[in-house]
């Protein structure tokens, strides 16, 4: 089942939360909302879930409006960041919830919550009380509890977020996995970058309560529309750079030029360039010319690729460069030692003409 927001308002007070959002995530898709904190992501969740009555806008779920439906009659699986288990039911009890209140014959109550628990391996825990698990265990119990009844779609907002890094990592793999074998659409919130581009079809990138971009995680990262958003992907070095006769030039003598379009509107003026870490290259000599000189401050080898932060001293810059291990070993990079860093790709985001 698809899920279309149009339009969506939500103010509180005078406060607007959403302002005009609309997002689509087709059927079957695990898509990921993403912003920092206070941009109107709970806020959304919400009001997809019917937790929350926009102010203008409309919600569908596939082809019907449902708008104005009660959170009851919408089906929907929410699984909240602090695992909000009853705390005085039992496992078993807990995963049962949800088909109690919609009346299920007690036989198949027992079934499903059997085949649950044995989904996530926690079938022996059934008879214990949330006091009795460990985090990554109870937000387990939330995931499937949430998934008992069947639901068309599943929320989940920040399910992960009070989890250490390990199992975190495992219960983005379970969440994956119950996505694609349980046939549900499923928005997930989270503050994590990294995290919505490992495991999302989709990303949404909100901002103080409005979508700065939509699409699947590769056109995001590849093709950032914005300065908000290239920079909200972190793990990019922001250079200032000085705009003349459509040339982007770094440094006041301007000696090294960017590689990067620029655009008629400020064809003469200042504004930042974007540049990945893997879009420079360091070498030894001053290849080509267009480089800057500067010096190793740090060297992360571990991973598959060797991080160098360096200073260019001319330029007032710390710039962060990836590059290949093998690249790495050729050059025998060590910290204190003067290179040269040569631009490959860099960023010019048109300018923002709203004064
Ligand atoms: P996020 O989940 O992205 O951190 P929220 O959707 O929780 O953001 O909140 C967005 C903004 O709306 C925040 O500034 C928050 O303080 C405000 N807000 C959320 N819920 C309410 C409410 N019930 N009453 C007043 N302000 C609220
Ligand atoms: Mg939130």
């Amino acid at each position: 089942m698809s899920i279309t927001v149009q339009n969506v308002t939500k103010r509180f007070g005078a406060f607007v939360a959403l302002d005009d959002v609309s997002v689509t995530c087709p059927a079957g898709e695990l898509v990921a909302l993403l912003g920092p904190s206070g941009s109107g992501k709970t806020t959304l969740l919400r009001v997809i879930a019917g937790l929350e009555v926009p102010d203008g806008g409309t919600v569908l779920f596939a082809d019907d409006d449902i708008t104005r439906h009660s959170a009851r009659d919408r089906n929907v699986g929410f699984v909240f960041q602090h695992y909000a288990l009853f705390r005085h039911m039992t496992v078993f009890e807990n995963v049962a919830f949800g088909l109690r209140v919609r009346k299920w014959p007690e036989q198949r109550v027992k079934e499903r919550v059997k085949e649950l628990l044995h989904l996530v391996r926690l079938e022996e825990k059934a008879p214990l009380y949330p006091a009795n698990l460990s985090g990554g265990q109870k937000q387990r119990i939330a995931l499937v509890r949430a998934l008992a009844p069947e639901p068309k779609l599943l929320l989940l907002d920040e399910p992960f977020g009070a989890l250490d890094a390990k199992v975190r990592a495992e219960l983005r793999d379970w969440l994956r996995r119950f996505h694609d074998e349980l046939n549900v659409t499923s928005i997930f919130v989270t503050h994590d970058q990294e995290e919505a581009f490992e495991v999302a079809d989709r990303v949404v990138v909100l901002n103080k309560g409005r979508i700065e971009q939509q699409g699947a995680p590769i056109e995001v990262f590849e093709h950032p529309a914005n300065e908000f958003v290239m920079d909200f992907l972190g793990n990019v070095n922001k250079l200032p750079v000085r705009v003349e006769g459509g040339r982007a030039l770094l440094g006041e003598t301007g000696d090294v030029e960017l590689p990067a379009k620029v655009f008629g509107a400020s064809a003469n003026g200042r504004t930042d360039a974007y540049i990945r870490p893997h879009e420079l290259d360091i070498s030894r000599t001053a290849e080509g010319g267009n480089c800057m000189l500067a010096k190793v401050v740090h060297i992360n080898p571990a991973g598959s690729v060797v991080k160098v932060r360096l200073l260019a001293e001319d330029f007032g810059l710390m710039i962060n460069v990836d590059i290949a291990p093998d690249r790495y070993r050729a050059l025998a990079l060590k910290p204190g030692e003067s290179v040269f860093v040569t631009p490959k790709a860099a960023k010019i985001f048109e300018p923002d003409y709203a004064i």
